[in-house]
């Protein structure tokens, strides 16, 4: 049988080209957690003693991870989630991260699109019928978890992007040398004025299959439904698979590829900040 890499007894879990047992598996995950909030790679910490942090919950196991970690590493944050009301979807994220919030006694601040901002989805959509709905719902999202950070007056807003976005998303813009986007594809966005609040990505180290076993492993819940907005299979989703194909034949080469862009971030770099 095949042993773990760290501690020579028998693996069980085989990932991202390296074998662990589970006793192992956890600390090599919460080290790479714990090496991105020092901010190995990009030479930024992601978080600074004192800083009060929104996490932006979706109910996904990728923001539950980083909600559980957060709270695992006593930080000092503020679960946030925003109802879209996009029917059993929306309602699932709802009871998951209400669970969760029950679980761990810490409050989850959940806010409604429709109740606190007055908007409704489907006219927006409905308005924009010319746009990719998860251009429209994006851009709303971003716009209202900026706003409720900035009512909050939090120092940052971390989010759950992985390893796998963080990859995808470069090797994308690359394919069609869209330099906006390798401009700001880092796992620190710096605040801008007193407009945009820093925004952090403390999973950047953690590919996609490393946070799936590990919330399954420690029984963290995260809901699996897909939305209803989500037609048919997006091109981030397709670029992730191709990269993830490559990684196969060339173990360890997503990584490689997305911490080699981040350590060449000055390439891209813009001197001026688009609002
Ligand atoms: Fe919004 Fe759904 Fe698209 Fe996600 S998949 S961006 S929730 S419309």
């Amino acid at each position: 049988m095949a042993k773990c890499v760290r501690c020579g007894k028998p693996a069980t879990i085989y990932l991202e080209g390296l074998r662990f047992c589970e006793d192992c598996f956890k600390i090599h995950v919460e080290r790479e957690f714990e090496e991105a909030i020092e901010g190995h790679a990009i030479e930024s910490r992601l978080i600074n003693a004192n800083d009060r942090i929104m996490v932006a919950v979706s109910g996904g196991k990728d923001s539950m991870v980083l909600w559980y970690l957060l709270h695992k590493f006593n930080f000092n944050i503020v679960p946030v989630h925003l109802n879209l009301h996009y029917g059993v979807f929306s309602e699932k994220s709802v009871e998951v991260v209400k669970k969760f919030s029950e679980k761990i006694s810490k409050k989850v601040l959940i806010y409604s699109v429709i109740e606190d901002f007055g908007i409704n989805m489907e006219d927006v959509f409905r308005k924009a019928k010319n746009r990719p709905r998860c251009a429209v719902c994006g851009v709303i999202k971003r716009y209202l978890i900026n706003k409720i950070a900035l009512d909050l007056k939090v120092d940052s807003v971390a989010t759950g992007h992985n390893l796998d976005d963080g990859a995808a998303t470069t090797l994308k813009a690359i394919l069609n040398w869209d330099f906006n986007t390798l401009s700001r594809n880092y796992p620190l966005t710096p605040p801008y004025k007193d407009k945009l609040v820093k925004r952090i990505k403390p999973l950047y180290r953690l590919a996609d299959a490393e946070l799936k076993a590990y919330a399954d492993l420690l029984g963290i819940d995260y809901t699996t439904e897909i939305c209803p907005y989500k037609i048919g299979r997006v091109t981030l989703s397709k670029t992730k698979d191709i990269l993830n194909e490559i990684n196969t034949q060339f173990k360890g080469v997503k990584r490689t590829f997305y911490y080699g862009y981040l350590r060449n971030n000055t390439l891209f770099k813009k001197d001026e900040v688009e609002l």
